[in-house]
C-alpha cells in the first residue's frame, strides 16, 4: 500500500510517499517559501537524482498540486496516478488531552486540532491547512493525524501538572504534554527489540538529541515523563532553545534590554541554547570543531550541554526506580559520539559501560554498551515518516 506522508509548517511542506509492504522510501521533497516570492520543490524519486523546481505556491493547495504532479510524472514519476496512493499521514504538532492515539480525520478532528492552536500557534494551523489541502485535492482518499504529543498522554498526573494555581490546568489546559512522541515511541519500541525483551516489560530511556531536543522515560511501553513541557522550549539545552531556566529570567531579560515578554520567548526560542552560549553556532559540528581548536567557551557550552542531558537521564531512572536501556537518537545523538561517551561517563554508576570502538559511528543501529554493561545502550535512528506511515496503514486497513 502506498502512503503519502507530510509534514506541513507555515511556510513549507515535507513529503514522502512509502510503500508501507516493503517499508522503502519511493519518493521524498520539500516545498519551501510557500506564500513567498521563489516559492520552489525540491523532489528525489528513489535512486535517482535530486531535481529542483520554482514553482508559484501562494498556497499549500499550491504545494500539494506540484507533489502531486512530481508523483505522477511521466519521466520522473513513481505512481501512474494518485488513486495508488491509499492514505495520507500528516504530522500534527499538538493534540491537546484530546489524542491519545492517531486518528481518522473528519471534522471533528479538525476542529479539536483547531483548538490546540493557542498551545502550537506556529505548528497546528500549518497542519490544518496541510490536512484541508489534501481532503481537496483527493477527496476520495482518507488522512490520517499523528500526534506529536499523543504518545506522552500516558503521563501521570504527577509528571504533567505544574505548580501553579490549579485554576489554570482546569480552564487553560496549563501543563506538560511533551512532544517527539512519534520518535520516542519509535525508538523505544526498536530498542526493546534490540534487547530482546517485551516492550510492556521494561524501561527505557530515550535521548532524543537534535536541534529540537527532548528525553523521555518510557516505562513498560508508556511514556511517564518527557522533559518538553507545554511547549517545546522545556527541558534539556537545544540547538537554539534555553531549555529549562528559572523563570524569573524572563523579568530581568525584559527589564535589562528593555523589551517586552514576546521579545524575550523569542530569544530564548531562536537565539539561545547552543548558539546563545556559543556564540558560535547552533550546530554541534562546529562546536565540536571549536572545542578540537581550544575554544575556551565552546567547552563550557559542551559541558553545560552534557550536563542538562545527564540531569534528565538521572532523574528518569528516578523516576522509573531503574533503567534497562538507554537509546540515542536524531542528529546528534546519531551523529555525535562525543556527545553519547561524555553523556554515559556520567552513568558508571548505573554500571553502564560504553566501547569506544563501537561508539564510534555515525547514523547507524547500534549497540554502544560492552556485552556485561549492566544498562544496555544504543543508537537507534529515528524515522518520524516511517512511524506515521505504519500509524496510517494500522487505521486505515
Ligand atoms: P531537527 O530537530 O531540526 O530535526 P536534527 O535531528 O536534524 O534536528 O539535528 C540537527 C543536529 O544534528 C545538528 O545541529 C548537528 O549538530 C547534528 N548532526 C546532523 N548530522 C550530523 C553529522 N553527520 N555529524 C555530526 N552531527 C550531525
Amino acid at each position: 500500500m502506498e502512503i503519502l506522508v507530510i509534514n506541513c509548517g507555515s511556510s513549507s511542506l515535507k513529503f514522502q510517499l512509502i510503500n508501507s509492504d516493503s517499508e522503502d522510501v519511493l519518493a521524498k521533497g520539500l516545498c519551501e517559501r510557500i506564500g513567498i516570492e521563489g516559492s520552489c520543490i525540491s523532489y528525489t524519486a528513489s535512486g535517482k537524482e535530486k531535481i529542483t523546481k520554482e514553482i508559484p505556491m501562494p498556497t499549500h493547495h499550491e504545494a500539494i498540486s506540484a507533489v502531486m504532479d512530481f508523483l505522477t510524472d511521466d519521466v520522473v514519476g513513481v505512481i501512474a496516478d494518485m488513486s495508488e496512493v491509499q492514505a495520507v499521514g500528516h504530522r500534527v504538532v499538538h493534540g491537546g488531552e484530546f489524542f491519545s492515539e492517531s486518528v481518522l480525520v473528519n471534522d471533528q478532528v479538525i476542529e479539536q486540532i483547531a483548538q490546540c492552536n493557542d498551545l502550537a500557534p506556529l505548528h497546528n494551523p500549518a497542519n490544518i491547512i496541510g490536512i484541508k489541502a489534501c481532503m481537496d485535492k483527493m477527496p476520495n482518499t482518507p488522512n490520517v493525524a499523528v500526534f506529536d504529543t499523543a504518545f506522552h498522554q500516558t503521563m501521570p498526573e504527577s509528571a504533567y501538572l505544574y505548580a501553579v494555581p490549579k485554576k489554570y490546568y482546569e480552564d487553560y489546559k496549563i501543563r506538560r504534554y511533551g512532544f517527539h512522541g512519534t520518535s520516542h515511541s519509535f525508538v523505544s519500541k526498536r530498542t526493546a527489540e534490540l534487547v530482546g525483551k517485551d516492550y510492556s516489560d521494561m524501561k527505557t530511556i530515550v535521548c532524543h538529541l537534535g536541534n529540537g531536543a527532548s528525553i523521555c522515560a518510557v516505562e513498560n511501553g508508556k511514556s511517564v515523563d518527557t522533559s518538553m513541557g507545554l511547549t517545546p522550549l522545556a527541558g534539556v539545552i537545544m540547538g537554539t532553545r534555553s531549555g529549562d531556566l528559572d523563570p524569573s529570567i524572563v523579568e530581568v531579560i525584559a527589564e535589562k534590554e528593555d523589551v517586552g515578554v514576546q521579545e524575550v520567548l523569542n530569544i530564548l526560542n531562536k537565539k539561545s541554547g547552543v548558539l546563545g552560549l556559543s556564540g558560535i553556532s547552533s550546530d554541534f559540528r562546529d562546536i565540536n570543531a571549536a572545542v578540537e581548536q581550544g575554544d575556551a567557551q565552546a567547552k563550557k557550552t559542551f559541558d553545560a550541554y552534557i550536563r542538562s542531558v545527564v540531569r534528565f537521564v538521572g532523574a528518569y531512572v528516578a523516576v522509573m526506580n531503574g533503567v534497562d536501556s538507554i537509546a540515542f537518537t536524531a542528529g546528534v545523538g546519531e551523529n555525535n559520539p562525543n556527545i553519547r561517551k561524555a553523556v554515559c561517563e556520567h552513568l558508571e554508576y548505573l554500571g553502564i559501560q560504553v566501547d569506544d570502538a563501537k561508539n564510534n559511528t555515525r547514523g547507524e543501529e547500534v549497540e554502544i554498551s560492552t556485552p556485561d554493561s549492566k544498562v544496555k545502550v544504543f543508537v537507534v535512528p529515528t524515522n518520524e515518516e516511517l512511524a506515521i506511515a505504519r500509524e496510517t496503514v494500522a487505521l486505515v486497513k
